[in-house]
């Protein structure tokens, strides 16, 4: 079956690449866990396959539904968002070449970057990419051949505008790619918005149960998409058939759970910003954060992470490690909601660095429960801060 006939997002969500099997006619496509491939003769290919390192038809399936949730004639399923990442960079770089980063990235994007490619050559320059001026200078100053956006941003939830990045950034021939991770396509399109490679880490909302660690790459070019296929290939980085189905089930529910998400993080974030024991807020859906207006062109909405300033450490580390409902873990986007304390968990390896979070900030990955819930529990860790 093919999808032309659908143009709604939710309806793409369920059905793209998740044709009924066409031998039993089951509905649900089967979790194909074969490493290896019949032939008819030597060669003789009956659906393409051969071995499970260089295809999957499971992998299909989540690579088809994930290209068409983002738009892109290309998508690659990795075994973690950070092989994903690593199969892009090495696809699209060489040595001498660099990269221009955000400062506020995933603290494993910026290891990956100086402690893994850097010894082979690879460059990497800091930048705010909230600050569309500061961007434009640092591509004036020199031509990186990749520029790298990460939007809203892991904790702080800054905002970049991707479109002004992307025309700023081809006009000096450098690569656009996108860290798609927070909003989900749900949310937010950037190959339409001119990104030219969105990169996912699917443990989080495409997932969305915690239950699985996946990454992808959906690109729209086909030279780029061959050389990061034959990568996913030759390096062998893949997503295990029933990773691969544990994510194509998730994604089915995407739209319905970044909507409530959404509207949680939503009420979450209005409550604390009116609490005396909160310094501030840091939610693209609130109108004072500094993104929000470029937020509300380029989402259809802001998502489900709040993060927020507390006094100091101790107060934020205390209420880390306070609330019941919010489990103290790292990740997100999980149905569950989650506190994280970056300095000392998912950003301890930047801490010290321009990518160092501050201390007295708490990270909230807002889960779809009921929001009363969620409320009473961070009033009741506030109350004894
Ligand atoms: C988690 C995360 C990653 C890394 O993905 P893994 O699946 O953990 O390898 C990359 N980018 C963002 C924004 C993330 O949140």
């Amino acid at each position: 079956m093919t999808t032309d006939h659908l143009h709604g997002f939710d309806s793409l969500a369920v059905h793209a690449g998740q044709d009924a099997d066409p031998t039993t006619g089951a509905v649900i496509p089967p979790v194909h866990f074969s490493s290896t491939y019949a032939q008819d003769g030597i060669g003789g290919l009956r659906g393409g396959y051969e071995y499970g390192r260089s295809g999957n038809p499971t992998r299909t399936a989540l690579e088809t539904q994930l290209a068409a949730l983002e738009g892109g004639r290309h998508a690659l399923s990795f075994a973690s968002g950070l092989a994903a990442q690593d199969a892009l960079l090495r696809a699209a770089l060489k040595p001498g070449d660099e990269v221009l980063i955000g400062d506020d990235v995933y603290g494993g994007t910026y290891r990956l970057l100086t402690r893994v490619l850097g010894p082979w050559g690879i460059g990497v320059r800091v930048v705010d990419t909230s600050d569309a001026d500061a961007v434009r200078a640092a591509l004036a100053e020199r031509a990186p051949q990749l520029v790298w956006v990460e939007t809203p941003s892991n904790p702080l939830l800054r905002i970049a505008d991707i479109a002004g990045i992307a025309a700023a950034a081809h006009e000096v021939g450098a690569l656009v790619v996108v860290d798609n991770t927070f909003a989900s396509p749900a949310l937010q399109q950037p190959l339409s918005l001119g990104a030219d490679v969105v990169v996912h880490s699917t443990t989080k909302y495409l997932g969305g149960h915690s239950d699985v660690v996946g990454g992808a790459l959906v690109i729209d070019d086909d030279e780029l998409a061959e050389q990061a296929k034959f990568l996913q290939f030759a390096a062998g980085a893949v997503s295990g058939p029933l990773d691969a189905w544990l994510t194509t089930r998730g994604i089915k529910t995407l739209p319905l759970r970044m909507r409530r998400h959404s509207e949680n993080a939503r009420a979450v974030a209005g409550h604390l910003n009116a609490h005396g024991r909160v310094a501030r807020v840091y939610y693209p859906g609130l109108a004072e954060h500094a993104g929000h207006d470029v937020a509300a062109r380029q989402m259809s909405d802001f998502g489900g992470i709040v993060s927020v300033a507390l006094a100091d450490a101790a107060a934020a580390r205390r209420f880390a490690e306070s609330t019941r409902v919010f489990t103290l873990a790292e990740s997100l986007g999980g149905v569950e909601s989650l506190v994280n304390y970056p300095d000392a968990m998912t950003h301890a390896s930047v801490r010290g660095t321009a990518l160092a979070v501050p201390e007295e900030v708490v990270r909230l990955s807002v889960g779809i429960e009921s929001a009363e819930d969620l409320l009473q529990d961070l009033d009741d860790a506030l109350a004894g801060l």
